[in-house]
Order: C-alpha cells, then structure tokens, then sequence
C-alpha cells in the first residue's frame, strides 16, 4: 500500500521529535566489552559454518506477551536473511524481571542477561533475546532499543500508545510487528552500525536507520509517533537497500566490523 505524509504531520514530527535520540544504546556503540555491540553478531547469523541454528528467546513479563502474529513474522524475515540449516526457533518465557520504574540501557542489559538462558554463542546455536517488561524506557517516545550484540528489549506500554489517533490505525498489534523486526534489524547491523553501505539510504538525521519509509529500519518506527508520521500500512520487511547490505556482509563485499565471530 502506498504511504504517504502530509504536511502536517510532517509539521507535529518535527515538533515531536527534535530532541529524540534514536533507538541504539550510544554507549555500546563504543564500548568493547564481550556482550558486543548492535551488529556484532551479524556474521553468525549471516553464515551457517559454525552456527546452524538460531534461538530467539522471548522473555516477557505477565500481561507483556507478543502477539503470535509479531513473533510468526520476526521467524519468518530472519529466515529470509539468515542462513540455518536447523532453523530459526522463538521460545518463550514468563519471567519477573523485578525492575522499578523506568528502564535505561544498563537496566536493559544487566536484567537481561540475569534472565538469558544461554550465553549467545553455545555450541552451533546462535542465542538472541527479545526481552518485554512492564514499563517503560526513560526516554518515553522510544518503543524498543537493542543494547549489545544478542539483546533487545520492546516497551508494551508505550507500543499500546503508539496506537494511531484516527479509527486506531495503526493498531498496536501492527506497530509491535514493525518494531520487532525493526530491533532485531539492529542485531544484523542495520544501518551502517557495523559496516558502511555502499548505498546512500542512512538518514542524515538519525544515525544507523533508513531514510526510506517502505523500510523497516526508517528512523520513525523505534518513536510513539508513529502513528502521525506513517498514515497508511506500517513497513515490516527490510527493503531491497537493507538486504543488499546483509549480502554485502555476507560476501564480503563490505568490510564487517566488531564481531564477536567471524567465518
Ligand atoms: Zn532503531
């Protein structure tokens, strides 16, 4: 479906999003620590001769479950882009995290790696965690950020709250979807995080995500504004620039940086 953005829209965005900072940990950018940063295991999951098979495990907190129709997706385009043989499986988890009031990156990390029933690299399996607790993060307009090289975390509440103004469009089950691939998109490197594209869609403006709103990696996906900046369908799906720079990784065509692992 064509998406299209008005002039006043455009208007509120601007207004609502000066200041916004965008849905990758900064700190971890640069740091250089074991868990890795954003992309760091991007390889693993790119190529298939040490890791066959990829676990994404979902840790969510009572009332926090995603919708089967978010987590069927996220399968479905790591299949598309990830190469195991074995497969790609999603398990679930209720799980008290414990955690007061808001979450930062840290919050984000240190309960997450509390609760990971696999260090990320075990044996041929590649492990990644989708954490969803109640509450929200510190900056309230973000609804998800990934934080190190096989964690993300998704905020339900404010997911709930992107909801769109008119008739509830986009639902919240929509932006969920979104969201989740486009976090997840942040664990394959996405957009420039760990190798530099040898194409021009990074958006000038916030850094690592798309400048194409038929992508899912466009910048507005990670903000509760959504909904007043895409009328229309939300993206779900990498577009054809975010997938040639996965084959670049993957061929070597682009050299690929702060991996925890390497073919
Ligand atoms: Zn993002």
């Amino acid at each position: 479906m064509r998406r299209f953005q008005t002039q006043f829209s455009l208007l509120i965005s601007v207004l609502i999003l000066s200041g916004f900072s965008g849905c990758i940990s900064d700190e971890v950018i640069f740091g250089d620590n074991d868990r890795g940063i954003s992309g760091g295991l991007v390889m693993a999951c790119l190529d298939s001769s040490k890791y066959t098979e990829l676990v994404i495990e979902v840790d969510f907190e009572s009332g926090y479950q995603p919708k089967s129709s978010s987590t069927d997706l996220l399968k479905q385009r790591l299949e598309e882009v990830c190469d195991k043989p074995d497969g790609v499986t999603i398990t679930f988890t209720e799980t008290v995290f414990g955690n007061q009031g808001t979450w930062t990156d840290d919050d984000v990390r240190s309960y997450g790696w509390e609760h990971k029933e696999n260090q990320p690299q075990t044996s041929s399996t590649l492990h990644w965690q989708i954490i969803f607790p109640s509450g929200k993060y510190y900056q309230d307009s973000v609804l998800g950020v990934a934080v190190d090289a096989s964690t993300v975390a998704i905020f339900g509440d404010s997911v709930e709250e992107a909801k769109g103004p008119i008739f509830g469009r986009p639902s919240a089950e929509e932006v969920e979807k979104s969201v989740i691939v486009h976090e997840i998109g942040h664990l394959l490197g996405l957009v420039n995080i760990v190798y530099e594209s040898l194409y021009d869609h990074e958006d000038a403006d916030h850094p690592n995500h798309s400048n194409n709103e038929d992508s899912v990696m466009y910048w507005a996906i990670e903000s509760t504004s959504i909904g007043s900046i895409i009328s229309g369908e939300l993206p779900d799906e990498f577009d054809e620039w975010d997938l040639q720079d996965m084959n670049d990784m993957k061929t070597g065509k682009v050299e690929v940086n702060y991996q925890l692992w390497t073919p």
